[in-house]
């Protein structure tokens, strides 16, 4: 135990990364206690693992794990969550050999590019724009497919083709990575890191097809963007510069050079993962629902504070890369608002705690997160009731960045939408160690 504390402490110095537990305590209570009752902007959300969920795995464990197991693995940082999902269900439809370990062994990786290129013919309107005709799986297609059959090798010759038993009788999520992890074992999974291991075993949790045990936070980059708004990770940043690289329309502009920011490598990941697990289990929070109220929080209002907004390059009205970030000092004079600017944070049941600005654009074009300045508050927000706060109010924001929304005022697929919201409090879901 001492020497566990002793090594966890050296990692912490390390990469320079500390944490005030006294405002994670303070944000994780207020997010996962939302979260849980659904109150405010949170009213309306749906998980995309619940929305996206084929009908046809409900009532069948075995496939939902064998869906939930090839549906981690693209799930890797600068993804589209919704556009992944959405994609695999028309995969699933279509191709439903490609989720069975047994069959999808005996494939060729170009057996299932051409059923990936066929789906993606589909799903995208007119057809995949990319040169890979592939949509979301596009990023290194051919490495994909290949460890898309070696996962299915391991799945079958190591753990009898059923996820689940990687968890057998484990302790904690480190317990089962350390068995999971290629690194250190032979029958781990290709592209299976920590943060992608992690989400998936939040998903097997929250369909009670493994047991609960204590978890981590599924650390990317939105709720990395959480911990360092309220400077709950204290990370040391270094001035971003210029960025190596040959390919001109990816240099970073030098207009952004001077921003302070922190490089995202897996060690840096990997400890606030650690952390989190022995933090959560300390103050008896439950993983899953501080979760998703900080990914929910940072994806649906922190996107749209002005302060986390960029401008970027366009070549041939396509965009390019980041140029600009927005100026704090001007927002603090009262500049630069929109017009008609919706106030996302007048939602926000954490604001007392957030300091920063962490813009996105940064993050999907280097891997960094940049600190754009202190976070400013609208100076322009109506004024409520008396009695009645904004944050209070159901459903209070709307987002047109995730799908998997149930809006009961609408009609047409609304049934559809319905039927999957009962399905999640069937399940009695949001529970946790
Ligand atoms: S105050 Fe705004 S930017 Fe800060 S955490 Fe809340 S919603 Fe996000």
């Amino acid at each position: 135990m001492k020497a566990l504390a002793k090594s966890r402490k050296k990692n912490l110095k390390k990469f320079g990364l500390r944490f005030d537990e006294k405002t994670a305590f303070e944000v994780f209570s207020a997010v996962g206690e939302w979260w849980r009752e659904k109150r405010g902007f949170y009213a309306k959300l749906v998980p995309p693992h619940l929305f996206y969920l084929p009908e046809e795995l409900k009532d069948d464990a075995k496939r939902r794990c064998e869906w939930l197991f090839f549906m981690a693995i693209p799930m890797r940082g600068g993804i589209n969550s919704d556009d992944a999902f959405r994609f695999m269900r028309e995969l699933f439809s279509c191709y439903p050999e490609m989720f069975d370990p047994c069959l999808v062994q005996n494939k060729t990786a170009e057996e299932l590019a051409e059923a990936v290129r066929d789906t993606a013919s589909r799903v995208h309107n007119g057809g995949s724009k990319g040169a890979k005709k592939a949509g979301t799986m596009s990023f290194k297609l051919e490495e994909h497919m290949g460890a898309w059959i070696e996962n299915a090798k391991r799945l079958v010759k190591f753990w009898r083709g059923d996820i689940r038993n990687v968890f057998k009788d484990v302790k904690d999520f480190e317990e089962a990575f350390a068995r999971a992890d290629y690194e250190r074992s032979e029958a781990g999974f290709l592209g299976m890191r920590r943060k992608i291991f992690s989400l998936l075993t939040l998903w097997l949790q929250d369909f009670r097809d493994i047991h609960q045990f204590p978890m981590p936070l599924i650390v990317d980059f939105h709720t990395i963007r959480m911990l360092l708004q309220h400077r709950i990770a204290l990370a040391s940043y270094s001035r971003l510069g210029p960025n190596d690289t040959e390919n001109p329309l990816r240099f970073r502009p030098e207009s952004l050079w001077e921003y302070p920011a922190v490089r995202l490598k897996d060690k840096f990941v990997d400890t606030i993962i650690m952390w989190s697990q022995d933090f959560l289990k300390r103050k008896k929070l439950v993983p899953y629902d501080v979760a998703h109220g900080l990914w929910y929080l940072s994806r649906t209002l922190c996107a749209s504070y002005q302060g986390n907004r960029s401008k970027d390059k366009r070549l041939e009205g396509r965009r390019t890369i980041t140029e600009f970030l927005v100026d704090a000092e001007e927002l603090a004079r009262g500049i630069g608002w929109p017009k008609n600017y919706r106030d996302p944070c007048r939602f926000c049941p954490v604001e007392r705690t957030c300091k920063v600005a962490i813009p996105s654009g940064p993050y999907f074009d280097w891997g960094v997160m940049a600190k754009a300045g202190r976070h400013v508050r609208y100076p322009f927000r109506q004024k409520r009731f008396e009695g009645v706060s904004w944050r209070t109010m159901p459903g209070s924001f709307r987002s047109s960045k995730h799908r998997h929304v149930v809006w009961t005022n609408v009609n047409g697929n609304g049934h559809e939408r319905k039927e999957e919201i009962s399905f999640q409090y069937d399940l009695g879901l949001s529970g946790g160690t």
